[in-house]
């Protein structure tokens, strides 16, 4: 059997591993595809597909983007366009306005006495920056133990470095996505702070605006989760995905390809996802 990952970070947002250096990775471990879905940025897909096409590994262009719908949300989209006008305006917007909340976290730390700056921080992680950039500045001066620490001390929400962004609404998540041309799908239902029993009506709501898709399977979802989740899916009528959420060293004990060890993701899902994608 095939083994594919459909939810991978690279240095382009969070992840510490390049995106060839990822697609390299996923070659190791024996892949046969890879989605690159970084936080709010396209920018690692076309180094990841240039290294695909060397080793001959799969890698789909995709997104996570962030919003807000009676708490935290994150949306998928897979087979976007990178190149789509309409996306990477929408995406550059985003993008400032992350600048500006981590230029006031930044800012706090200064006043804290914390020697950071902002642009070495931009030079030195590139890509999209965000906390846990921050877990790793607090890190280097001895105020967290590890990124899980400092989020807890720190970067949550009501810690002293917590600023909130301004976020797309979800219908704007939904609809870019499928403006460029992508598959959207609703992200680790679990990781979120609903009750199973609300799940249904953000599954509607989304479906309202043309959610395709729930990501079934992923590193914090627990086996009855899984099911439950390929259940509702099924039951929607909605295609289902899966994926590590790999991070690299920032989330150590999540791996590519196996999450905490035994996630895997069916090769048929990633065929019905192509064919969505030819009928759309
Ligand atoms: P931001 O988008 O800058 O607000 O940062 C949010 C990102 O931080 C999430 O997408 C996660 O990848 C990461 N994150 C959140 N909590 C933790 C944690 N406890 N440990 C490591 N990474 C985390
Ligand atoms: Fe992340
Ligand atoms: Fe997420
Ligand atoms: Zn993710």
């Amino acid at each position: 059997m095939r083994r594919i990952d459909l939810h991978v970070h690279t240095t382009a947002s969070d992840g510490t591993f390049s995106p060839a250096e990822t697609v390299s990775l996923a070659h190791s471990l024996g892949l046969s595809a890879i989605a690159i879905t970084d936080h709010d940025t396209v920018s690692g897909y076309s180094e990841a597909a240039a290294e695909g096409r060397k080793l001959d590994i799969e890698v789909i262009p995709g997104i996570e983007l962030s919003t807000n719908y009676k708490g935290a949300v994150h949306i998928l989209g897979y087979f976007i366009d990178p190149a789509h006008p309409e996306l990477c305006r929408e995406l550059q917007q985003i993008i400032d306005e992350r600048d500006s909340r981590n230029r006031r976290i930044a800012a706090r730390m200064q006043d804290d006495g914390i020697n950071v700056s902002y642009d070495a921080m931009k030079e030195r992680f590139g890509g999209s920056i965000g906390r846990p950039h921050f877990a790793e500045i607090l890190m280097e001066h001895h105020l967290a133990s590890s990124t899980a620490d400092a989020f807890r001390r720190f970067l949550n929400k009501g810690g002293q470095y917590w600023i909130p962004r301004t976020l797309p609404s979800l219908e704007q998540c939904i609809t870019l996505i499928r403006a460029a041309g992508g598959i959207p799908v609703l992200a680790h239902p679990f990781e979120y702070t609903y009750q199973q029993k609300s799940l249904p009506e953000l599954i509607e709501v989304c479906m309202g605006f043309g959610l395709q898709g729930i990501e079934c399977r992923h590193s914090i979802h627990d086996t009855g989760q899984m099911v439950y989740l390929e259940h509702l899916a099924d039951e929607y009528g909605l295609l289902k995905t899966g994926g590590s959420d790999f991070h690299g060293e920032v989330k150590p004990d999540i791996r590519l390809g196996c999450g905490k060890g035994l996630l895997s993701v069916p090769e048929i899902w990633l065929d019905e996802l192509k064919r969505a994608k030819q009928q759309s």
